[in-house]
């Protein structure tokens, strides 16, 4: 056990321990901006720089063990430098990276992601989610002769300008700094519990698509109901408007045919990324073939111009991307996967949640899936020793701030002071994890509860 002299902070203790990682931090700030890669890795006081991972674990660049719950932001399901996919990596490697032309691997994948995904009748690769999304909005608009697009409030869709809107409260701030206006106008977004103002809003008649996350906001963050997500089905329908799921994190994780085969409920498209490329760069929309028609060229005379929808993209389906794909959506075809992925999050979030309820100290554990969240220092209702789904009694835009906000800086710090990265504070399983990591977890939350309490942090 790793126990802090009295005096030290978590910060403090954080900045000897790590130093080899601030080191990195000052190098990459005098040439990265911000000296990071992504808005989710900013961390106080410096993020941790890590040399390389297996299966359930990480080793920062001074040789540091971490239990890693970031698992390569949800898309390695598998664990890291899972056996079979390295080694159609490698092979591959060897045929080629980019041959500039069709190859049978794009074909393999599809046809693989087509078994796997009720909703997928055709598909059609990307390089991200963000992509995705952005091609999917694309496609239902010119499908629908459409132009606005319905989301809703703390629901993440990548980073274009459309998408951005309404991600972090306050959900209802009106402009978004570098984003035009006229974009933003064709964006409208609403809460996810209201579903008269969905139709209200449906009813105006300019509603290409509805985007949704259907585990709610940030894979169950805010949680939404089947039932919400059976009458956007309804409503999608009846005003004729396409009904998208965002399935960057739930695809083949909520389920192997991610969370609409889960929850019984089939879109007219889907996105996907993460896991579909088997931890490699890459993504898809996938949809009814009516639909994804409109990438079609054809002879009819004025189609060409007018109707079809542009979608290049150099490393779309790109054959590394291909290889390690197909070969991960193989092995996520076994429920077996997600099923202990799922009861990995359910053992970690009721073992969170006991060392809340036996340090009396406010927040909880929350999560559906493999999924889990934590917050610390806020008041939760129904938080008990057990599993919890929806965190009641506190908002729904403190949900969405808490992975930032309030305690999460501390608490991940001191979490990675005893070994565990918890993905700031809320991450996603893997086959690779073992009820050994999980307990081991759970007993550096409690340590790390301490070190709040000992930094007066918390009472
Ligand atoms: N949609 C969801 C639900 C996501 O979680 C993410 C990424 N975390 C994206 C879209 C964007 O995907 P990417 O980072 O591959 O652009």
């Amino acid at each position: 056990m790793v126990s802090a002299p009295v005096q030290t902070t978590i910060f403090s203790e954080f900045e000897e321990r790590f130093s080899a990682s601030k080191a990195l931090y000052q190098r990459a700030q005098g040439v990265i901006s911000g000296g990071i890669a992504h808005d989710g890795r900013y961390q106080k006081p410096f993020p941790v720089y890590v040399e390389r991972a297996k299966g359930a674990y990480k080793w920062d660049v001074a040789g540091h063990k971490l239990i890693d719950y970031a698992m390569g932001h949800g898309s390695l399901i598998l664990g890291h430098n899972d056996e079979d996919v390295v080694a159609a990596v490698h092979a591959q490697l060897d045929r080629g990276t980019h041959f500039g032309a069709g190859h049978e691997g794009e074909i393999l994948w599809a046809e693989q992601i087509t078994k796997l995904v009720p909703s997928a009748e055709r598909v059609r690769f990307t390089m991200s989610g963000t992509e995705a999304n952005i091609l999917a909005m694309r496609i239902a608009r010119a499908y629908t002769a459409r132009n606005s697009i319905l989301k809703f409030e703390g629901h993440f869709h990548g980073w274009s300008d459309y998408l951005v809107k309404g991600e972090k409260p306050p959900f209802e701030s009106p402009d978004v700094p570098g984003v035009p206006e006229d974009v933003l106008r064709t964006v409208a977004v609403l809460p996810s519990d209201d579903i008269g103002a969905v139709e209200e809003r449906l009813s105006q008649g300019d509603i290409a698509a509805i985007l949704v996350e259907p585990s709610g906001a940030s894979w169950a963050m805010i949680p939404m109901e089947r039932d919400y997500l059976l009458k956007l089905r309804e409503l999608a329908t009846a005003y004729g408007s396409v009904l998208i799921f965002d399935e960057v994190i739930t695809g083949f994780r909520w389920a192997p045919g991610g969370a609409q085969a889960r929850f019984g409920i089939t879109p007219d498209m889907t996105t996907l990324a993460k896991i579909t490329a088997g931890g490699l760069p890459g993504g898809a929309v996938v949809g009814k073939t009516e639909i994804m028609d409109h990438l079609l060229f054809k002879d009819e005379p004025g189609w060409n111009a007018k109707k079809k929808i542009i979608h290049p993209g150099t490393y779309n389906a790109n054959p590394l991307s291909a290889a390690a794909g197909t070969t991960c959506l193989i092995k996520c075809a076994n429920p077996a996967v997600q099923q202990h992925c799922d009861d990995m999050a359910a053992r970690l979030r009721i073992g969170f949640n006991t060392v809340l309820e036996n340090h009396s100290v406010p927040g909880c554990a929350w999560g559906d899936s493999s999924a889990y969240h934590v917050v610390v220092g806020e008041h939760v209702s129904n938080r008990t020793a057990g599993d919890l789904r929806t965190p009641e009694g506190i908002s729904p835009a403190t949900l969405k701030a808490s992975g930032k906000a309030g305690l999460a800086g501390p608490l991940s710090a001191a979490m990675l002071l005893e070994g565990v990265d918890l993905f700031n504070t809320g991450g996603l399983l893997s086959i690779a994890h073992t009820p050994d990591d999980i307990d081991f977890t759970i007993e550096a939350f409690d340590r790390s509860i301490s070190r709040l309490k000992r930094d007066a942090l918390l009472a």
